[in-house]
């Protein structure tokens, strides 16, 4: 036998010959970041996961690999389904898994989705489906007509999860999950982690091994960049309208002094905002209490100096808004990534006037990011 030296990475992975020869066939030549973390990982045991990242980062084949390799081509019964969004999704999802697994005899991908015949899509589950890809609707159907069996399914996964549940698909996920059997692994792919999504998971998963890809780096797209240009006595009336704009807001505004921290908290306090100030000029006890108020969310607006929250560390902050931008510009990236942690998505706001505007372009330089530019909602759009 030759030696082979040139072991590439998918090799590596643990992945069995039929599915190296299709790769090789795709002309994949490396696993991508999310692959590499993925599919060790599902090869090795059965186990939920969560993972995050963003389109176009090869999430596909980071479950379809495990996935073929796992399936008991031998006995004809549904072992895996698939949840995704769209029907086009479907169809581009069961045309990767037939193209990853065509030197794996006899196995079989149905997609199911709505517009298309259900009695024909029926017929071909009957004749045989290993994998079914499916949108929640026409799953939810199909289950309800008896033309589907998913009790014996030993895989589901969540396809752009958040996706699915930004679209509706949330009373048709759940129908369909507790359908399935309790010891089935839940596979969660998702670009983003909204709250709802979390609590899918929460529900239906059992300690899911987590990967994120992505989001470590500056810049990180977790975060949205906004600046709000406003007149120079207008600070304080554009900073109250985003709290109007964003009820559930949860955050830190950043000050350049402990004597406007002090100010723009108290201003907030008797405006009837839940808010509380952070900053050198308290005592220890009195932070500590201001922290232990911000962590168990009795306070949604803190205000602070940058020294003074140096230690904040709160998962879930939706918002961190820079009332005023700090002396140093490097700052920015400190304050901006109080948000959008732990796979959450944030937004990091300036509010600014004219002739502060160049700042922008410079902080954009060391993000590598570009801001959006807002308007400050209006009192109309608030009551709509
Ligand atoms: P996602 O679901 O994360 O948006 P896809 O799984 O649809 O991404 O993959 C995006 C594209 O990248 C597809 O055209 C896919 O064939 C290709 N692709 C996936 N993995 C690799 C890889 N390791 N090397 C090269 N191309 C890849
Ligand atoms: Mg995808």
């Amino acid at each position: 036998p030759i030696l082979n030296l040139y072991m590439n990475k998918f090799e590596q992975l643990g992945l069995n010959e039929s599915l190296l020869l299709a790769i090789k066939d795709l002309g994949f030549e490396s696993p991508s970041e999310v692959q590499e973390k993925a599919i060790p990982l599902l090869l090795e045991k059965d186990t939920d996961i969560v993972a995050l990242a963003q389109t176009g980062t090869g999430k596909t084949a980071a479950f379809g690999f495990p996935l073929i390799q796992k399936i008991d081509v031998n006995t004809k019964h549904t072992q895996a389904l698939i949840l995704s969004p769209t029907r086009e999704l479907c169809l581009q999802i069961a045309n990767e898994i037939k193209q990853y697994s065509k030197y794996v005899k006899g196995f079989h991908t149905v997609a199911i989705y709505g517009g298309a015949s259900i009695t024909d899509q029926a017929r071909e589950i009957k004749r045989g489906a290993h994998i079914i890809v499916a949108t929640p609707g026409r799953m939810q159907d199909m289950i309800n007509r008896g033309m589907v069996n998913i009790k014996d399914i030993q895989y589901c996964v969540l396809d752009e999860a958040d996706e699915m549940l930004n679209m509706g698909f949330h009373e048709d996920i759940t129908a369909i999950l507790s359908d399935t059997p309790e010891d089935k692994s839940t596979w969660l792919f998702s670009a983003t982690m909204p709250a709802e999504v979390a609590r899918i998971a929460k529900v239906f998963m059992k300690d899911p091994a987590e990967i994120t890809v992505g989001h470590k780096n500056q810049g990180s797209k977790s975060v949205s960049h906004e600046f709000y240009l406003v007149g120079a006595r207008d600070r304080y009336p554009a900073l109250k309208r985003l709290a109007d704009g964003n009820p559930d807001i949860f955050s830190v505004i950043f000050c350049r002094t402990k004597r406007d921290t002090q100010s723009i908290a108290e201003k907030l306090i008797e405006d009837g905002y839940n808010a509380a100030a952070l900053h050198g000029d308290l005592s220890q006890a009195q932070r500590d209490g201001v922290m232990k108020a911000f962590r168990g969310k009795q306070i949604q607006m803190l205000v602070a100096t940058d020294v003074a929250a140096r230690g904040i560390d709160v998962d879930d902050i939706t918002h961190v808004i820079n009332y005023q931008l700090p002396d140093e510009i490097e700052t920015y990236t400190h304050r901006s990534g109080r948000t959008g942690r732990a796979g959450k998505t944030g937004t990091s706001i300036v509010i600014i006037t004219k002739s502060e505007l160049r700042k922008i372009g410079m902080i954009e330089r060391i993000i590598q990011t570009k801001f959006i530019e807002k308007a400050v909602p209006t009192g109309i759009e608030i009551c709509e």
